[in-house]
């Protein structure tokens, strides 16, 4: 089921789809998309390396769109962004992600997990204000929730960055910094901001176990890393060969195609499972 659920969410990416007529439409559908619970999240798991076990998921957003089928998020989140939707996306996916690992949790099989901020978010005093709510009301430890924040969202307001991302910290949330290697920060930089999990990019990932100069910048970047105290997620892992190179430069979690794709919370509820009976 997983692999051609991920497969046919795949198909609807395409960039002729985004002219302003067709972004208007569907940004006037989002609202009701929302309201009607057409958004639903689908989740991706991250290995521990050191113990093998499943222990984190990563919420990712689709949209069960009753006319246009599933879409991915490149061709809504851009939209919601611009057109002042993506407070209310994201609540929706904070709270559907704290349901589900307050479900797991409660069947014996707790995990952490993660919802994706655009940078949009990171310094919305409102949105603060909203996740605190939400933080308080939530049956689990906000130490069980993550927020992945991209570099590029950092490198605007560094300054102004790092003070909400100790605001959300203050909380009891545990900050990612997500897809690393693609923006222009250095390690040196993100160390002044109050991190705890570091993801290195799928494109330096993809072909580190067999392309000398990306082995060197995943090896020294994991090194570094944890120099700073910081966790290492290695993202896009879609082979054997790589997952056993992530594991011998001692990367601390994969997450890939070849661990699992993006399933919906009944299907990963069962990947526990089993996983817990062995
Ligand atoms: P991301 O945060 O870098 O998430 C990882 C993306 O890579 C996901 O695509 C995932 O399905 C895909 N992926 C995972 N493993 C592999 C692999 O082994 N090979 C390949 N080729 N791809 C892999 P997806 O779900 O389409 O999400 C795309 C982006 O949309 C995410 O990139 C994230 O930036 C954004 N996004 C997703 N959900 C949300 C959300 O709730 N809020 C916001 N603001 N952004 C979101
Ligand atoms: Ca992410
Ligand atoms: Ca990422
Ligand atoms: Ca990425």
């Amino acid at each position: 089921y997983a692999a051609s659920a991920g497969d046919a969410w795949q198909l609807h990416g395409g960039s002729d789809e985004g002219d302003l007529s067709n972004e208007l439409s569907l940004l006037g559908e989002l609202d009701d998309a929302v309201a009607n619970g057409e958004i639903e999240v689908a989740y991706q798991p991250k290995l521990d390396l050191a113990t093998d076990r499943i222990t984190s998921v990563e919420a990712l957003v689709r949209w069960r769109h009753p006319t246009r089928g599933y879409l991915r998020p490149d061709l809504f989140i851009p939209i919601a962004e611009k057109g002042g939707r993506i407070t209310g996306l994201t609540l929706a996916v904070l709270e559907r992600t704290i349901a589900d690992l307050e479900a797991w949790a409660a069947a014996g099989t707790p995990v952490t997990g993660a919802v994706n901020l655009s940078a949009k978010l990171v310094a919305s005093r409102e949105f603060m204000g909203l996740v605190r709510e939400r933080i308080e009301r939530a049956g689990i430890a906000p130490s069980m929730l993550t927020f992945e924040v991209t570099e590029s969202a950092a490198m605007t307001d560094p300054a102004g960055a790092a003070a909400a991302l100790g605001a959300f910290r203050a909380l009891g949330v545990r900050i990612s910094m997500d897809d690393y290697g693609t923006g222009q920060s250095t390690l040196s930089y993100l160390k002044q901001l109050p991190l705890d999990e570091l993801k290195i990019d799928r494109s330096f990932v993809q072909f580190a176990h067999t392309n000398r100069g990306d082995a060197v910048l995943v090896r020294s970047t994991v090194d570094l890393a944890h120099e700073l105290g910081l966790k290492v997620v290695a993202e896009g892992v879609e082979d054997a060969p790589c997952l056993a190179y992530l594991r011998s430069i001692g990367c601390d979690m994969a997450q890939g195609y070849l661990i699992s794709r993006p399933v919906p919370a009944n299907a990963l509820a069962e990947l526990l499972a089993i996983q817990d009976a062995q």
